[in-house]
């Protein structure tokens, strides 16, 4: 995978239009977690730093085409500011005049926030006078967004075809990483796909068989691969209608060499709450009136011990119901021993995923892995094989 960065362009005096994702929650007009915009800064500051005029536009929430100002980026603007200590100037338009005059106005090294280009219909549409107009406003365009980069829009598709574009250092960071995980990992190479649903990771457990050598499945879904193998799983979350798609995932990760393992114990319960009583149940014999909602310790330790021969682990969904205790237990002992075998130089980790990261951040191993994807729905495309159109647009040749 061959993507041109930073690295190959030189960009003083040059107008330089970055797509970031400044899509960050916000609770009660309060940013709740800094973590996106932190991310940014390196590319923001080098490219400040090097006298180019930083012009930064996102998508934030979901106007829908329409200015909703409960929706406007100019608080994000002044947290950036907060953050990087520099001026940020802000444009109450992406496109347009507004826009063009904010940019004209900017002297080498200025850094200037765009409102939110979700403002105007055409960036969900893709509409090429968006496109066009994005690439007016800038000589140069830079993608850091990996995040919003499986959605063809004009701001993170369209104009990166209308002006030499390049990776910026958050965008260049997750595509090593990935690149680590699955383009070119060290072997052998451990897939943890765990969660609710196997019918929502299908496509993601189609890719993964014919890349990795050992497949664990955990969480809830293990239960439907469990079920289709004849098992009890008493009233367990499982999906009856996906035995015979189960049973096909097995066989056709036979045939490509790919090791699947499912829990040998579980942790069930009568009631699905916190502290209730459990019981530590073999992996055939829930018993009827009781549901699996961890992995026992049986399948965590062989797991553990398993991962002292892996050299690349792979990592989407939690192995049990992490948000209620004290079902959280497999997943955060497994947690520890990825984060200590990292930690060690022994093993490459990338986990990403919604609920991974809560489940990763709550074990407090966020920061210890190789690398926790932000990205979400990026991150399960590009761990399903798609091509993301954000990222094929940087491709070099
Ligand atoms: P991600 O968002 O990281 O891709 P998923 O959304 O696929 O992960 O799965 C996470 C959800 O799976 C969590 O809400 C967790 O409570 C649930 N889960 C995991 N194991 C079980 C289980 N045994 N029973 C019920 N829910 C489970
Ligand atoms: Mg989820």
């Amino acid at each position: 995978m061959t993507f041109r960065t930073l690295d190959d362009v030189k960009v003083a005096g040059q107008r330089v239009l970055v797509r970031a994702d400044l899509n960050v929650p916000v609770h009660d007009g309060k940013i709740g977690d800094l973590t996106r915009l932190e991310r940014l800064m390196p590319t923001i500051i080098e490219l400040a730093d090097q006298g180019a005029k930083v012009i930064i536009c996102s998508h934030f929430d979901r106007p829908k085409g329409k200015i909703v100002p409960s929706m406007s980026l100019r608080p994000i603007a002044a947290a950036i500011a907060e953050i990087s200590g520099r001026h940020v100037g802000f444009a109450e338009d992406c496109i347009g005049e507004v826009a063009k005059d904010a940019v004209a106005a900017l002297q080498n090294g200025d850094i200037l926030v765009l409102e939110n280009t979700r403002f105007h219909a055409g960036e969900e549409t893709n509409d090429p006078h968006m496109a066009q107009e994005f690439a007016a406003l800038c000589d140069i365009y830079v993608n850091d967004a990996f995040s919003a980069a499986h959605r063809a829009h004009a701001s993170t598709e369209g104009v990166a075809h209308l002006r030499p574009s390049y990776a910026g250092r958050l965008m260049q960071a997750e595509l090593a990483a990935l690149d680590a995980a699955l383009g070119s990992p060290a072997r052998p190479v451990m897939a943890i796909v765990a969660g609710s649903k196997v019918s929502t990771k299908l496509d993601l457990l189609g890719n993964l068989i014919g890349k990795v050598d050992v497949l664990v499945i955990g969480g809830a879904m293990a239960n439907t691969f469990l079920a289709a193998n004849g098992a009890d799983v008493g009233k367990s979350l499982q999906e009856a209608d996906l035995h015979q798609t189960a049973r096909d995932i097995s066989a056709a990760a036979a045939a490509r060499h790919c090791e699947i393992l499912l829990p040998v114990d579980l942790i069930a319960s009568a009631v699905f709450a916190a502290h209730p009583p459990t019981e530590i149940v073999a992996a055939t014999n829930v018993p009827a009136g009781m549901m699996a909602l961890d992995v026992g310790p049986a399948t965590t330790a062989a797991l553990i011990e398993r991962l002292g021969k892996i050299k690349t682990l792979v990592w989407n969904g939690p192995l049990g119901a992490f948000e209620t205790k004290p079902f959280d237990t497999a997943t955060n002992g497994l947690a520890a021993a990825v984060a200590a075998a990292t930690q060690a130089g022994q093993l490459v980790s990338v986990a990403g995923g919604g609920d991974t990261v809560s489940a990763l951040r709550a074990a407090g191993v966020a920061g210890q892995l190789t690398y926790v994807s932000s990205a979400g729905g990026a991150f399960l495309e590009w761990m399903e094989g798609k091509t993301l159109p954000g990222v094929a647009a940087l491709q070099s040749a």
